[in-house]
């Protein structure tokens, strides 16, 4: 999972530059899983995107590894705008997308997450979200360990 985090962060980090925020990355030690590398690339681009979009300047986007004994995990943690509870189960639906007056000037389409979603259940592998309004996001995926 390390290349694909590594490839990850240098796809997302002029973005990241842009808004003057940073990572810092908690890896203790690699773990491997089954998967497509490519598609999980493209799965952690998408996450990272989102938490550079949806918090604001000079803030951190910490990213974890770790693993118990079905799944490897990793863990995108931002100190962004947060998502209400209530909206949590929805943000996963095509097109979906909180506050569409404010998300309408970030200019997505509201299907990232559709896709992420999509891809890691093809990996058998799952997605969740823990969020506070105001105070952060982590989306944490679970994909099975390479035995
Ligand atoms: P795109 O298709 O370009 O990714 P999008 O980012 O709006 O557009 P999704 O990635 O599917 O679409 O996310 C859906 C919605 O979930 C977003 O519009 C945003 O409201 C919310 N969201 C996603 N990630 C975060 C996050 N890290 N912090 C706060 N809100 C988020
Ligand atoms: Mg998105």
């Amino acid at each position: 999972l390390q290349e694909v985090l590594i490839r990850a962060v240098e796809l997302t980090s002029p973005r990241l530059d842009e808004k003057n925020m940073q990572f810092n990355v908690d890896i203790v030690r690699d773990v491997m899983v089954m998967g497509d590398f490519n598609r999980l690339i493209q799965v952690f681009t998408n996450l990272i995107t989102n938490s550079i979009t949806y918090s604001p300047e000079d803030t951190t986007i910490t990213l974890r590894i770790k693993e118990n004994n079905e799944y490897g995990i990793i863990e995108v943690e931002d100190q962004g705008m947060g998502i209400e509870k209530g909206e949590i189960p929805r943000i996963f639906e095509r097109f979906y997308r909180v506050d569409k007056a404010r998300s309408r000037n970030s200019g997505g389409t509201g299907l990232g997450l559709a896709i992420v979603k999509h891809l890691i259940e093809a990996h058998n592998g799952k997605i969740t979200v823990e969020s506070t309004v105001g105070v952060g996001t982590c989306m944490k995926v679970s994909i099975p360990l390479y035995k």
